[in-house]
């Protein structure tokens, strides 16, 4: 499987509106701390899928020659990461969506003027689409309820996305994400920062060791990083266009 980053920002992407530190000021100048909001496209023989539609997805699909899609995954309600599925309005009708009940009820009404194919799927249930096996999980994302990251297997290849989430990850989620070949995992700052609905890089590195996986990227990353061409000395920090093969 191919594997994008289609967007490596947090909420309000780098640049943020009205700021002028490093990072914003180095994104401005168009340097790679630019990230727009959260989207990662993986892509088999057999089609693409979506996980996540960030309010930069027109953008994103132009920029990566993404033409159509075969599935949306939606990990959680929250604005950064499905209101860009709008985006699709008069260019590609009825998209299978699939995500938790709750989730899909919440975005499809803020959606109401779209008409995807709506798919319901349970944490731990195995589901297949484009030939790859994906998997939801249960994470810890205060406030809301129930916020998913995403297994994608690939034969023997297996990929964890962490969507957002704290490091207070449930136990039967960590015995899921064993052994990645690849871990995409939020690490939204430095360790300096201590924040509660998501990861700091040190907590992220730390998630990699438990899981033993094999390689990590860090994104849903802010403008609270040094520039990207500094913080990659320090941190594997993706960027957007980021390209993983597996
Ligand atoms: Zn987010
Ligand atoms: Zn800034
Ligand atoms: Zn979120």
């Amino acid at each position: 499987m191919r594997i994008v980053l289609l967007g490596t920002g947090d909420t309000v992407g780098t640049p943020k509106i009205g700021c002028t530190c490093p990072a914003c000021l180095d994104a401005l100048a168009g340097g790679k701390s630019a990230r727009s909001r959260f989207s990662i496209l993986v892509e088999s023989d057999e089609g693409r899928v979506l996980i996540d539609t960030g309010p930069d997805l027109r953008y994103q699909l132009l920029r990566f020659g993404i033409d159509h899609v075969d599935a949306v995954i939606w990990t959680h309600g929250h604005y950064d990461h499905y209101a860009g599925f709008g985006e699709f309005y008069r260019v590609q009708d009825r998209v299978p969506v699939y995500g938790l009940k709750d989730t899909l009820d919440y975005i499809l009404e803020y959606l109401y003027f779209m008409d995807p194919v709506r798919n319901d799927v349970s944490v731990y249930e195995p589901f297949h689409l484009i030939g790859l096996e994906f998997t939801l999980f249960l994470v810890c994302h205060p406030p809301i309820p129930q916020s998913t990251g995403v297994i994608v297997r690939d034969g023997d290849k297996k990929l964890v996305i962490t969507g957002d989430t704290n490091k207070h990850i449930p136990k039967h989620s960590i015995e899921v994400m064993q052994k990645p070949d690849l871990l995409i995992c939020d690490a939204i700052a430095p360790p300096i920062f201590d924040l509660d609905k998501h990861m700091n890089t040190a907590e992220a590195e730390e998630l990699a060791a438990e899981l033993h996986a094999k390689k990590m990227v860090m994104t849903h990353l802010s403008h609270m990083f040094p520039p990207h061409n500094l913080a990659v000395k320090q941190w594997n920090l993706g960027y957007d266009g980021m390209e993983q093969v597996l």
